[in-house]
């Protein structure tokens, strides 16, 4: 079958990473922002992970005239009333990293047992094509915050996002766990099925 063009849209490597390997066994040629030499910035104001990947996807599919993949994702804990939510990248401000973000997780819970420390990931993914059309797909990851980082995989607040499943946070899985449980897997299978209608 003749290979499509698929552009994904984020210029975070832990995210390009686990999309490839979602991607792999379907026929596209991927390419991420990293490989177009343009510049690509989306405000991402959205009150929802579903309204900022729809934004995403939608610009980079007019602006490079390529089908589009983009995610919004993010931690929502219960004890913090759902923060950080959409401001998960930037928790600890607008240039916080993700030792900053953790820290601040941290910091916020201290003193919270562990029956409320709760937690959940969600990832909206939108396909977007240059017609302007476009879909989104939804997934969920329960789990519950650590005391202390573990582990040196993955990305974000992966070493303090503990799955309690496998015993484990999300930084001590191999990829291959992961991107079997996580919200972006799951969101994925169901994009996948978008997808399969686009090629
Ligand atoms: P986005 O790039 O706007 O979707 O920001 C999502 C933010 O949520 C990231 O910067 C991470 O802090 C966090 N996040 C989303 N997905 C994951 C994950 O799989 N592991 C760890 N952190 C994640």
């Amino acid at each position: 079958m003749e290979k499509r063009a698929i552009l994904l849209a984020t210029g975070n490597p832990g995210k390009v990473k686990e999309f490839k390997d979602l991607l792999s066994d379907m026929p596209f040629h991927i390419y991420c922002l990293k490989d177009l030499d343009e510049n690509f910035q989306v405000i991402e104001d959205g009150m929802t992970f579903s309204e900022n990947a729809v934004k995403k996807a939608v610009q980079a599919a007019k602006q490079f005239q390529m089908l589009s993949v983009a995610d919004d994702s993010g931690l929502e804990v219960d004890a913090l009333g759902g923060e950080p939510g959409v401001y998960s990248a930037r928790y600890a401000g607008p240039e916080a990293d993700d030792e900053a973000n953790n820290d601040k997780l941290l910091a916020n819970l201290a003193g919270v047992p562990d029956a409320q420390r709760t937690a959940r990931f969600r990832c909206s993914i939108a396909v977007a094509d240059p017609q302007g059309n476009v879909q989104t797909a939804d997934g969920v990851c329960e789990g519950r915050i650590g005391y202390e980082r573990r582990g040196q995989n993955g990305f974000g607040y992966d070493p303090l996002f503990y799955v309690p499943e496998f015993d484990q946070t999300f930084a001590e899985l191999c990829l291959d766990i992961k991107n079997t449980i996580s919200h972006r897997a799951r969101a994925f299978q169901q994009a996948k099925e978008i997808l399969r209608k686009w090629i």
